[in-house]
């Protein structure tokens, strides 16, 4: 026996199948606003992690699985992928043109050394989106809604959608030293993280979660209060559009986020399910004005955000929203005797290349026994063959959920299957047949 790595978890069958879905469903809604996929390797070079999320992040200083490679090179395991898509927009020159904006989305796994604890994992895995170009406030409320709608479309329903600006470099020039003015009469009885902190990204102690602390960044000076007039507008600018479309936000003033990237407008997702369980940020972003540039590529904006696969599947988990999800198998085939199982192969081909799914049981079981198979594989359709279903050319179909059974000729096997599948046309009429409701030639 071996054991998981701590941290890492298997997403197998049931789980896999929602997982699946989920991502379906946020795939979809990024074609809807036309996204382009982004496939970009997991590992990084570890330059790329310290330039884009920042080495004041909790990310970079902690966190990351950075080791050498037999060359010698510093690699990681990509903890986020928008600094990969980025990069890999850099460097297939999709900004050549200055075909604004360039948009891209992503799902796969991340990386981080963090505490594993309730939905927070060492390997986790992520939908997200950027869009980069002449980023106008009108661009970022368009990505913000667009993760609200992603939510909704996955049948979510107390989504807390909270926002906030972190303003332009100017804003926050003025808003680090009014920061540091305050929090340096404090700094003494604040934790050790916080000290550093101060040093490295001072907005970041905003975010602090040890009790004492929150206590000081409640009397911290706001960021409103030193906004541009071009920030404050920009936001402004966000907050009508969202009330426009009917999004509800809270404005969260201490929301700063934890990647050093952001600058402008930053959101995050919350929710709470129907039972009052708080699963925190279930989704994050933000706009981002030096990004594209630290990586290499011209001057321009982005904005973009990042949902939790995992958490995304415990919320729709707990609130039964996976409820509709089919994971029926369509024909459960029964050989019944060595002919019959010489056959099946051929018989669940054409099943199969029809559209159907469909499993064969060369498990030798009695009867019964195959009945009970059918039922726990959630087999729609039981097809039942023995000799004398191979010799007449008639098999025997039964309804696994009305328990009804019909006798189908054998050519009319896919016709049948299509017409209770609600499609196509089936005649019901065969020299052999006994089902009693159709009349004999
Ligand atoms: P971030 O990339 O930190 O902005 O996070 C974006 C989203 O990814 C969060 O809202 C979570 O849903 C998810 N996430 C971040 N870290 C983890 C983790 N360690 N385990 C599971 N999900 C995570």
């Amino acid at each position: 026996m071996f054991n998981l790595v701590k941290g890492t978890h298997d997403v197998i069958i049931d789980e896999a199948r929602k997982y699946s879905y989920i991502e379906t469903v946020l795939t979809k809604v990024a074609e809807l606003y036309n996204y382009k996929e982004f496939r970009t390797p997991i590992l990084e070079t570890s330059e790329l992690f310290l330039r884009s999320v920042g080495d004041s992040s909790d990310i970079v200083r902690k966190e990351m699985y950075t080791f050498l490679d037999k060359g010698g090179r510093s690699i990681t395991l990509r903890p986020e992928i928008t600094a990969g898509t980025i990069r890999s927009m850099v460097n297939n020159k999709l900004f050549a043109m200055e075909d604004y904006p360039v948009k891209g989305y992503y799902v796969g796994p991340n990386f981080r050394y963090e505490r594993p604890q309730q939905g927070r994992y060492r390997q986790f895995n992520q939908f997200g989106v950027e869009c980069v170009g002449v980023i106008k406030p009108e661009r970022d409320s368009e990505i913000i809604s667009m993760g609200y709608n992603a939510l909704m479309m996955l049948g979510f329903e107390n989504v807390t959608l909270k926002i906030n600006t972190l303003g332009d470099d100017e804003s926050r020039t003025k808003y680090r030293e009014a920061l540091k003015e305050y929090f340096s009469k404090y700094l003494d009885e604040m934790c050790e993280d916080c000290k550093e902190r101060f040093e490295l990204n001072i907005l970041r102690i905003l975010d602090c979660k040890v009790p004492h602390d929150i206590e000081i960044v409640k009397n911290a000076p706001k960021i409103s209060d030193y906004l541009t007039e071009s920030a404050k507008n920009s936001f402004e600018i966000v907050k009508k559009n969202l009330d426009d479309l009917g999004i509800p936000y809270e404005v969260d003033d201490s929301l700063v986020r934890g990647l050093d990237y952001y600058s402008g407008v930053v959101f995050e997702f919350h929710y709470t399910s129907s039972l009052g369980k708080n699963y925190g940020a279930i989704g994050a972003g933000g706009h981002y004005s030096n990004l594209v540039k630290e990586i290499g590529g011209p001057q321009v904006e982005g904005c973009g955000f990042a949902m939790g696969i995992e958490r995304l599947a415990s919320v729709m988990n707990d609130d039964n929203l996976f409820a509709d999800l089919d994971d029926s198998l369509d024909v459960y085939l029964m050989p019944m005797g060595e002919k019959a199982v010489d056959a099946s192969l051929l018989i669940a081909n054409e099943i199969r290349m029809s559209g159907y799914s469909c499993e064969i049981c060369l498990e030798n079981k009695g009867f019964g026994q195959m009945f009970k198979k059918a039922e726990r594989r959630k087999a729609n359709y039981a097809l039942i063959i023995g000799n004398e279903e191979l010799e007449t050319g008639v098999y025997t179909l039964k309804d696994m959920k009305t328990k009804e059974q019909f006798t189908v000729e054998k050519d009319k096997l896919i016709d049948k299957l299509d017409y209770e599948y609600g499609e196509g046309e089936y005649e019901h009429h065969h020299d052999h047949c006994d089902c009693g409701e159709c009349s004999h030639e």
